[in-house]
């Protein structure tokens, strides 16, 4: 194999954020080089993809190849939390709604192939080895048994290995410490009806099980306990270990009376770390390189790539408009920061509901300080029974006088722009869309207009909303009322804010 000396970029890792990074880079027009230390397919945890993926493979014209692959749809999750008997949640009330239980190795695969297909040469079977500054707008990247890369970006996408993150980025969170222990099963059961495919999630005493079912016949069946268990598992011997842990959790082990364990249990670090920086000079922390979330929220993979379609973006406006360097690397710091912090906070709150063994070491060591949720202020409530300009007909509104519209880096198209966005404590980031309505321009129709109708009459006109549906705009205005954007007034009043 020998590759060029340069390339633009250079991303580590195939996984589900390397490929879609370097996808989306080569449609940019970049010469994209992807370096991958396997070879695939290969197996990867982590096989529960809930609807929430869907926007992202539209947005990558990958839907249709995804749901041919033959994975199997579950309508929810069936979860044992808080109480031995499981309860369902669905991701719509008539169960239509339905998400992937996907084989990694065929999911990923497909996901590099689009990538090579967009003109990434993909190289397997080369680990890179380490990423160094080369010169002011640089990197120079090794890989395999030595040989080098020069390249304008490099995209740490090495997931969990971290080649670059760890050098120095990297910082564990000192809570949720947590190992991974995964056995696939077969001849497993799977409870009845609609619910067949579901995610599992039982609590026990000392930690949790987590299983799914996969189209290949086998059940996926991972035990998340604590670290300290390490020393546990070596006394004990692994498989010994867990299936003795297993059959704790009555409920996911009634499904594997009749079930064999064919291959030894793996062990994972499923512990939450985050990045003190994500963009470091002319490198890029995507995916799980640069965070890692719960894998009980089963969006590590949809996080993943997200982060790579926005880091795709800031990549290509730090080279083609060095001015808004500082402006796209903060967006970009600022997002991957709100991502960890919004699942960090959602992970405390659900295990802050299962109150059943208060006093064992997995469940009192999982109990950070909770934030409060922000939100309207107690005053801007709205009453309980309000339906905005329905029921109770709401005529005229006026902005808050709290709320300003500030320039705050964006993604339009290709680049990061600066565009008016609104900011309140709320949305201290900016708001700029809601529902595909611009929020901005929205509320300068309040600021002129006041009476509802004349407001949607003049978004209507304006050419931000001459695409926009009359009623999800009243749906807009109803929400920034229910969030205190907006109060109401009278038609006399003056305007302010
Ligand atoms: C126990 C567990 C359960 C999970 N369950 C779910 C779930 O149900 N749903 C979900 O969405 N997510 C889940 N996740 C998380 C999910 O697996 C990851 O978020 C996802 O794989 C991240 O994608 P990535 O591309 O960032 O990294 P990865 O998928 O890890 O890909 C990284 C790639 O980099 C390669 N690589 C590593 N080192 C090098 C190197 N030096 N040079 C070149 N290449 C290298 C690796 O071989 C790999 O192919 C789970 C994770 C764990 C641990």
């Amino acid at each position: 194999m020998t590759l060029p000396p340069t390339a633009d970029i250079v991303v580590a890792g195939g996984g589900p954020a390397g490929a879609t990074i370097a996808h989306q880079l080569a449609g940019f027009g970049y010469r994209v080089v992807l370096l991958e230390k396997r070879r695939f397919p290969r197996h990867q945890i982590g096989e529960s993809l809930t609807p929430s993926i869907f926007p992202l493979l539209d947005f990558l014209g990958l839907r249709p190849q995804v749901e041919q692959a033959g994975f199997l749809r579950m309508a929810g999750h069936s979860v044992c939390w808080g109480s031995s008997r499981p309860r369902t949640a669905y991701y719509s009330p008539d169960r239509h709604r339905r998400g992937f239980q996907s084989v990694r190795a065929d999911f990923d695969l497909i996901l590099l192939n689009h990538a090579r297909q967009a003109g990434v040469r993909v190289v397997e079977g080369q680990p890179v080895r380490a990423v160094r500054p080369d010169g002011e707008h640089g990197v120079s990247v090794r890989y395999g048994s030595g040989e080098r890369i020069r390249a304008a970006f490099c995209v740490d996408a090495t997931g969990h290995a971290g080649i670059y993150a760890r050098e120095n980025l990297r910082q564990r969170d000192s809570v949720f410490q947590t190992l991974a222990l995964t056995g696939y099963w077969q001849n497993a059961r799977n409870p009845p009806g609609v619910d067949f495919a579901n995610t599992l999630l039982e609590a026990y005493a000392d930690g949790m099980v987590w299983s799914v079912p996969l189209h290949t016949g086998e059940r996926n069946v991972t035990l998340l306990i604590d670290w300290r268990h390490s020393r546990a598992i070596k006394r004990t011997g692994l498989q010994r270990f867990y299936i003795e842990e297993v059959r704790k959790a009555a409920y996911v082990s009634g499904l594997l009376a009749d079930a064999r364990l064919p291959h030894p249990p793996q062990v994972f670090d499923a512990s939450l770390y985050t990045a003190r920086q994500f963009v470091a000079g002319r490198t890029l922390l995507v995916g799980d390189a640069g965070l890692f979330i719960d894998p009980l929220s089963s969006e590590g993979v949809r996080k993943g790539m997200a982060s790579a379609i926005t880091g795709a973006v800031v990549i290509n406006t730090v080279l083609q408009r060095p001015a808004m360097q500082p402006q796209a690397s903060e967006m970009y710091e600022a997002g991957q920061r709100d991502t960890y912090h919004s699942h960090y906070q959602q992970s405390a709150r659900y295990y802050a509901e299962e109150g059943r063994w208060p006093d064992r070491p997995f469940w009192r060591q999982r109990r950070p300080r909770l934030e409060s949720e922000p939100g309207p202020a107690a005053s801007q409530q709205p009453p309980a029974a309000f339906s905005p300009f329905d029921s109770q007909p709401v005529s005229h509104l006026a902005v808050m006088p709290d709320l300003r519209i500030r320039e705050r880096p964006v993604i339009e198209g290709a680049y990061v722009e600066l565009r008016p966005a609104v900011v309140t404590p709320r949305y201290p980031r900016g708001l700029r869309f809601l529902s595909g309505v611009n929020i901005p321009t929205l509320l300068r129709c309040v600021q002129t207009q006041r009476a509802v109708t004349d407001i949607l009459e003049a978004y209507q006109r304006h050419p931000d909303g001459r695409q926009s549906v009359p009623a999800q705009v009243r749906q807009v205005l109803a929400q920034l009322y229910q969030e205190g954007l907006l109060r109401p007034t009278s038609p006399n009043e003056s305007q302010s804010g």
